[in-house]
């Protein structure tokens, strides 16, 4: 696990230690949540009082935390992909197994985003949505760091040449490899060129936690594990 801390922001990217049962919380109350291994920790640690977690769908909506009645949601009852808010001491969580964990930090405005991205998602433009949302708030797009957090690398993440034609993006040689004539996808360089497209300079899109999650056995990997294959959280919170 990793975890990153400043003045103004805590990320944690968890794995296997602290991971679930995908669907196994989706009864749980924010307080039941707050309660368990990782969140737990988290949320002490931050001082967090609500927690926010959508029901994951691999589309390119989310959900805004504008006003107070919005962080009280119940956990995994809104369907999106990615959340926003500026709101101080709000954990904000996705899970995920293979999927990009994407934080979207305004380090001078104090707008945060997480969003969870596989290539459904990100071909969807769901973290590009995460941008346009945080702009509306008045975040300026040289402000924004963006943290990628354990994901599918190109290392490992073979697809099929159908799989390629999906993707009629001008730069394709960025974000596939070619080895032994099998393709190779990179979600997470994906993400960074969609990004850098909007005007993100590359010295604020960190990789550093990038970790491929089907080569290093500390994560959780669909395409390794399969069916039981748990799902690792990202948790962020402004202070
Ligand atoms: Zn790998």
């Amino acid at each position: 696990m990793a975890r990153i801390k400043n003045a103004l922001f805590s990320i944690y990217f968890g794995d296997q230690s602290t991971a679930y049962l995908k669907n196994s919380l989706h009864n749980y109350t924010q307080q039941e949540m707050m309660v368990l291994p990782g969140y737990k920790e988290f949320c002490l640690q931050n001082r967090c009082e609500n927690i926010i977690i959508l029901d994951q769908v691999h589309g390119n909506n989310g959900f805004c935390v504008r006003e107070k009645k919005d962080v009280l949601l119940k956990p995994y009852t809104v369907r999106g992909d990615y959340i926003v808010s500026a709101l101080p001491k709000i954990a904000l969580a996705v899970e995920t197994a293979d999927c990009a964990p994407v934080v979207l930090i305004d380090v001078i405005g104090g707008v945060v985003s997480l969003a969870h991205a596989g290539w459904r998602g990100a071909l969807a433009g769901v973290v590009t949505h995460a941008v346009g949302d945080m702009l509306k708030v008045g975040s300026l797009i040289e402000n924004i760091q963006i943290y990628f957090g354990p994901a599918a690398r190109s290392c490992c993440y073979q697809v099929s040449r159908d799989f390629l034609d999906l993707f009629e993006q001008s730069d394709p040689n960025i974000y596939f490899q070619e080895r032994n004539g099998a393709a190779y996808f990179d979600n997470t360089l994906f993400i960074a060129w969609q990004l850098e497209k909007l005007g993100m300079a590359r010295k604020n899109i960190l990789l550093d936690y990038a970790i491929c999650t089907i080569c290093s056995e500390k994560y959780c990997s669909f395409r390794r594990q399969g069916q039981i294959a748990l799902r690792q959280m990202t948790i962020v919170a402004l202070k």
